[in-house]
């Protein structure tokens, strides 16, 4: 296979078609746009090795009903994510969370208990629904008083979630709270996760203020006053789902730009050679099962994993650093309803499953809730999570076995026997990246040894963040750091 030789521009390649390869080839996009300007001629491509873009993004409409397979919305408070969906055109879709419902259960013993008012994170701030809650048992809350007044001294070094919540609240704080929070939003299991990656704010509190009590009062007295309205909902989506993002930035790339079903197998390091020798840096080769194709940037924007396999023989211990990012899987059911017959749901968002609980459920959204707009009127949607941290064999079951299991949590749950009027099921493998314990001075590390890579950038939701706003936001600035270093060689550089 021939390497194939191109008319004089910088071409960058872009391996990955989730939100992180999308955004990246969204901003080279824009520098090509505005290459008067910069006077700099770039060409891109984009590489997925699935049939379709948007990585884990899945949204379809079934029955009227917007059904996620992945995300479903982002933090509001991050704000990349809303600010690309303004500069693609789609800003008029944005929708907020229905937050005046905003209500989310644990189930404790089989029943679902309400996350008391005041609740931030695990750290309670305010007294008398803490006293009152029936999620901590009253040594727990008496912890909690104590935490306040005679808090833990800092440990000086990474810990797990877990280990930082049990020295301040207890353990029953970490089965009832904190393990259910974090797994159902990160797939992630407390007593892996790093606390200095996941709940930074935690650590700064506990090194400001030793109690984390006191430094969420102090926080609050500088906030806005409670009992004016928040101004922004909490998340954000997309009202034709998440998906509509995805298919904006895909409306706007260079025809032919996209290639589908296209794995990268292999990326080779290029050198000059001067009468024979190898001398400098000239690029990089990217092979797929097509072409080879001469790159004088690349972008990885894949799983850690993946990233792992592309650069073993380029520096074996940054391959080596990545391939310890530990990655989680997870699946979601999505059952749409009668509306009728969900008549007797509790009113909320929805609710958490400790694992103390012992079920194949680590949560259920109710979707016709969370926002308005996305179900009709007469119909109902729950979604609920199975999977995470250490459950991969249930990847493996049928359709029909996850179906039944999670059919049975809804009845012992929610007293729910009516039969779904449809089913979707999504398996998500491998996607969720796990920040353990030392994550930060793993990704230093991964930082140092990239940047001794030339033209070479990583994204992707295993560095500085998993949500959809990070990876949006990882995106961006490997195109930027690709275009930065392309723009510092001579004109030449790029004229092979
Ligand atoms: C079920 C679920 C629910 C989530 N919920 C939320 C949420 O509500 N809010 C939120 O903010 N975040 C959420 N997240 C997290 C967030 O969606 C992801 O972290 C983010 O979308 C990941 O984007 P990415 O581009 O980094 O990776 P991915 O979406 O994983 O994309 C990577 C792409 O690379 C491709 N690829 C892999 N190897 C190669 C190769 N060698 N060559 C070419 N292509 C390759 C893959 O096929 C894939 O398409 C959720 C994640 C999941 C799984």
């Amino acid at each position: 296979m021939a390497a194939t030789a191109q008319a004089s521009k910088c071409r960058i390649a872009i391996v990955g078609g989730g939100i992180a390869g999308l955004s990246a080839a969204w901003a080279l996009e824009k520098a090509r746009r505005a290459n008067p300007e910069t006077g700099q001629e770039i060409e891109y491509a984009l590489y997925e090795a699935g049939p379709r873009l948007g990585g884990v993004i899945a949204s379809e409409t079934i029955d009227g009903c917007v059904v996620e397979g992945g995300p479903d919305s982002f933090l509001t408070e991050k704000p990349a994510a809303a600010q690309l969906c303004r500069e693609l055109g789609i800003g008029d879709q944005l929708l907020p969370s229905n937050d005046a419902q905003r209500k989310t259960y644990i189930l404790v013993r089989n029943r679902l208990v309400p996350l008391p008012d005041g609740l931030m994170f695990m750290v309670p701030t305010r007294l008398v629904p803490t006293a009152l809650t029936p999620l901590f048992s009253w040594s727990t809350k008496l912890r909690m008083a104590r935490e306040y007044l005679f808090p833990p001294a800092p440990v000086g070094h990474d810990e797990s979630v877990a280990d930082m919540t049990r020295r301040h609240f207890g353990q029953e704080t970490v089965d009832r709270l904190v393990s259910p929070l974090l797994s159902g939003v990160y797939g992630g299991d407390a007593s892996e996760l790093s606390v200095r990656a996941v709940l930074p704010r935690m650590v700064q509190m506990e090194q400001q203020h030793r109690s984390l009590t006191r430094a969420m009062l102090a926080a609050r007295k500088k906030a806005p006053h409670p009992t004016q309205p928040a101004s922004r909902s909490l998340f954000t989506t997309l009202r034709g789902g998440m998906s509509q993002m995805v298919d904006a930035i895909a409306a706007q790339l260079l025809p032919g730009a996209v290639h589908l079903e296209t794995p990268v197998h292999a990326i080779t390091g290029v050198e000059k050679l001067v009468r024979g020798l190898p001398s400098a840096h000239a690029g990089w080769t990217v092979e797929t099962a097509f072409e080879k194709k001469l790159c004088h940037g690349v972008i990885l924007a894949l799983p850690a994993w993946s990233t792992a396999g592309l650069l073993r023989f380029i520096d074996h211990p940054l391959s080596e650093a990545l391939a310890g990012v530990s990655y989680s899987s997870s699946i979601t059911v999505t059952l749409g309803y009668d509306s009728s017959d969900l008549a007797k749901l509790p009113p909320g968002f929805g609710f958490l499953v400790p694992t103390v609980e012992n079920r194949a459920m680590l949560a259920c959204t109710f979707v016709h809730t969370k926002f308005a707009g996305r179900v009709p009127p007469d119909k109902g949607l729950l979604r609920c999570f199975l999977g995470g941290s250490g459950n991969d064999r249930l990847l493996d079951e049928s359709n029909e076995t996850l179906t039944r299991m999670v059919l049975q949590d809804l009845d012992e749950i929610l007293d729910l026997r009516a039969k779904p009027t449809f089913v979707r099921i999504h398996r998500s493998r491998h996607a969720m990246a796990q920040y353990g314990v030392g994550h930060l001075e793993r990704i230093h590390l991964v930082r140092d040894r990239v940047a001794a890579l030339p033209g070479l950038a990583l994204a992707g939701n295993a560095y500085h963040g998993i949500g959809v706003p990070d990876c949006i936001r990882t995106g961006e600035e490997a195109a930027k750091a690709v275009l930065e270093f392309l723009a510092k060689q001579p004109a030449a550089a790029c004229a092979h």
